[in-house]
């Protein structure tokens, strides 16, 4: 038997923000493989008939490693139809499905990607700005701060004052990534916002700038940090009075503003 693997976004943790074709597939799946960061309610909705494995990494402790990890997705090919591998926000921002693609690719096991809200696009949506505001930003860079394997460091010849910068991995010392910022000619009061466990009960958003983020106290990961001038608290104000949320059905995680 040759079963076919699906590398599945399950977005930033709360299952609404979950494409139907996700949901669709994690309640088919014979074999689910997740990382650390899908939230704890997306793992409810897998059926008690499949088998779940964590193939999660928290910093510095792997659980497995990337080539285990791509062995196991092939060896459960061959032993399942439905094998889905479940990864926070989206599969192909930061979350190595380029490794995995090319080792299904060699071993001929069919593959499909189911796309999900990534963090970058969840943390606009929490603190209510817009990331391509076209009145003041010209382009979006999704980088990373980390310095393992994970990512590439940021293409600073790439930032312009209109760039909209988020740093996925920003890591807890604050004050280098606003060191940075300074040395590469970043504005000291250019606008800054940390968002912090997206769409959990436990969101926190804090507004800041490049400058005063070096005395930022570190929030719980999984954090972002976007930069730049659409990450302007007041635009986000304005926003809210203009367009009040009218949405009373459900709860929603709690928005602290610090
Ligand atoms: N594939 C994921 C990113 C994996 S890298 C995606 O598309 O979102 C892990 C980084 O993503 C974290 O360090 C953090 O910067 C960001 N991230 C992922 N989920 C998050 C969440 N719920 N809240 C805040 N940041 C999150």
């Amino acid at each position: 038997m040759m079963g076919k693997v699906y590398l599945i976004g399950a977005g930033p943790g709360d299952p609404e923000l979950l494409t139907l074709k996700a949901a669709r597939l994690i309640a088919a799946a014979d074999v689910v493989l997740h990382d650390s960061l899908v939230g704890a309610d997306i793992l409810r909705m897998i059926p008690s008939t499949a088998e779940i494995v964590d193939v999660g990494k928290r910093a510095g402790k792997k659980l497995l490693t990337q080539d285990e990890i791509n062995s196991l997705l092939v060896d459960n090919a061959g032993k399942h139809e439905v094998v889905v591998r479940l990864k926070g926000g989206d599969p192909s921002v930061f979350g190595r499905a380029a490794e995995e693609i090319s080792a299904l690719r060699e071993a001929s096991v069919a593959y499909e990607i189911v796309p999900g809200v990534t963090a970058a696009l969840s943390a606009a949506a929490a603190a209510g700005i817009s990331l391509t505001d076209r009145r003041i930003a010209s382009q979006v860079l999704l980088s990373t701060f980390s310095r393992r394997e994970d990512g590439n460091a940021v293409d600073w010849g790439a930032v312009t004052p209109a760039t909209t910068l988020v740093l996925y991995m920003p890591g807890s010392d604050y004050a280098q990534v606003s060191a940075r910022l300074r040395e590469n000619d970043m504005p000291t009061d250019l606008p800054c916002v940390i968002v912090s466990q997206i769409s959990s009960p436990r969101q926190q958003i804090r507004w800041t700038t490049a400058g005063a983020l070096a005395d930022e106290e570190n929030l719980p990961a999984p954090a972002l940090l976007i930069v730049g001038r659409v990450a302007r608290q007041q635009a986000a104000e304005l926003a809210a009075s203009l367009w009040p949320s009218t949405d009373s059905t459900r709860d929603s995680p709690t928005i602290r503003v610090i």
